[in-house]
């Protein structure tokens, strides 16, 4: 079989990875539009138990992902000059071109080729393949060309947001949040991913945005207001953008993207992966995860069924099923930071609780002093404790297939 992977993101090695893996007599290729050094993004997050996913699916690249990351177990957050910290489970951080050389490495060690300023817009275009597999992204334009037959939908968020670095090497998943003349938020967290570098990624309420004249700032003017204001969390280190080359300052809204098919069937057989599939808010740092489970499970369907389209459907529906938790945690927790002000009155250590338990469709329903009872109530029963974390993810994957549009059927 000829393969061509759109798109040398994570989502895209991985699954090439995956597919020379189990039939090394396959022709894989990935074309990704960037240049091989370019770096778009800073690091990822993650958590244990899916290095041992990795693990089970290739060990050289689940070592090499565990040796180029940092770790903390630590969550700090800054509120109203009170510094709250709490111990968590063990969670990693991976610089995204760290983890893009990796698997490129991995990748070519396998046979295959990965060719880099090579932007695709039309499957057409690769008339060899047997499959094309879109893992081009949230902006995917592949799936764009085709959007009403995957029945994509993309919904807007409200918060603006910035991606940004420092160079401040922070020791635990740090929270700030800053209060603004007009009434509005400010607030960013950050985390280490290396031995010189943190994540930092900002947002703000629109009401914000207006008081702190965003708009009409340029990129140096913004950074440089951020970095003062979250000066205590970061230490008096300055803050780092990617886009050097231009003086905006890359504020944009998180676009949720879903459709109600994965794949077509013809011309070319095109299924799509990642972002491309579907985004799931930041906030519960998974897209990276989830981009790989993705490939693992496009693997895993092309093993067990012989008929491509048969694969094709089954890799769709089961993903669909798989994701829905996270979808559900994702929405609850986007939605948790756009209504941040409801939950600012309370103390700092009853915030903090709270922002732990954002994922729950219980906290909008519920006046917020009233939710952090009811948390604490429970965590403080075992008994009711376990039977949260057992039944809570499972209802609230129900709630959310309610509300899903999705169904399995083929795009022409
Ligand atoms: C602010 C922010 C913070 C995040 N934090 C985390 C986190 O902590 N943990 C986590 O797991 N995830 C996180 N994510 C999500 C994560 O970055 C994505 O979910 C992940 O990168 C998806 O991988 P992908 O390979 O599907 O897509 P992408 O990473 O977007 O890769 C797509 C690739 O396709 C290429 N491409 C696009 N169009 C074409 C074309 N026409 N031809 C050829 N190539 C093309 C692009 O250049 C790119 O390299 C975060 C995202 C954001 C915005």
């Amino acid at each position: 079989m000829r393969i061509a992977c759109v798109g040398g993101g994570p989502a895209g090695l991985y699954f090439s990875i995956l597919a020379k893996l189990q039939r090394p007599q396959d022709e894989v290729h990935v074309h990704e539009r960037l240049p091989a050094e370019a770096d778009d993004g800073w690091g990822v997050t993650y958590w244990a138990d899916f290095l041992d996913v990795l693990r089970g699916c290739d060990i050289d690249t689940a070592e090499a992902i565990a040796r180029g990351s940092a770790s903390w177990s630590q969550g700090v957050a800054h509120i109203r000059g009170e510094r709250t910290a709490h111990q968590g489970d063990r969670e990693f951080g991976i610089g995204r071109r760290h983890l893009l050389d990796l698997l490129t490495a991995r990748a070519e060690a396998l046979g295959v080729r990965v060719h880099h300023d090579r932007e695709i817009t039309d499957p057409s275009r690769l008339p060899d393949a047997d499959l094309v597999v879109a893992a081009d992204g949230a902006g995917s334009q592949i799936r764009g060309a085709h959007a009403a037959d995957y029945g994509t939908r993309i919904d807007e968020g409200r918060n603006p947001f910035l991606w940004l670095g420092t160079d401040k090497v922070l020791d635990s998943f740090t929270f700030a949040f800053h209060p603004t003349e007009g009434g509005g938020w400010l607030w960013c967290y950050g985390y280490p991913y290396g031995s010189d570098r943190s994540t930092v990624v900002v947002e703000c309420t629109p009401q914000a945005w207006t008081d702190l004249s965003f708009d009409s700032l340029g990129r140096r003017e913004t950074l440089d207001l951020l970095a003062r204001l979250f000066a205590e969390p970061l230490d008096g280190h300055a803050l780092l953008s990617r886009a050097e080359d231009t003086d905006d300052a890359g504020w944009r809204t998180f676009r949720t993207v879903s459709n109600r098919s994965w794949h077509r069937v013809s011309p070319v057989p095109t299924v799509l992966l990642g972002d491309a599939a579907h985004t799931t808010h930041y906030s519960i740092g998974a897209g990276t995860k989830l981009a790989l489970e993705d490939a693992i499970g496009l693997a895993a369907a092309l093993r067990e069924h012989a008929d491509l389209p048969t694969a094709l459907q089954r890799y769709g529906a089961g993903r669909r099923q798989a994701l829905l938790r996270s979808q559900s945690a994702a929405r609850y927790s986007a939605r948790w930071f756009e209504e941040l002000p409801r939950y600012m009155r309370l103390p700092p250590q009853r915030l903090f609780a709270l922002l732990g338990q954002r994922h729950s469709p219980l906290l909008p329903l519920l006046p917020p002093a009233l939710g952090y009872h009811l948390h604490h109530g429970i965590e403080s029963l075992p008994a009711l404790r376990a039977a949260r974390r057992w039944a809570g993810p499972r209802l609230a994957a129900r709630l959310h297939a309610q509300g899903d549009r999705g169904s399995d059927t083929v795009a022409r």
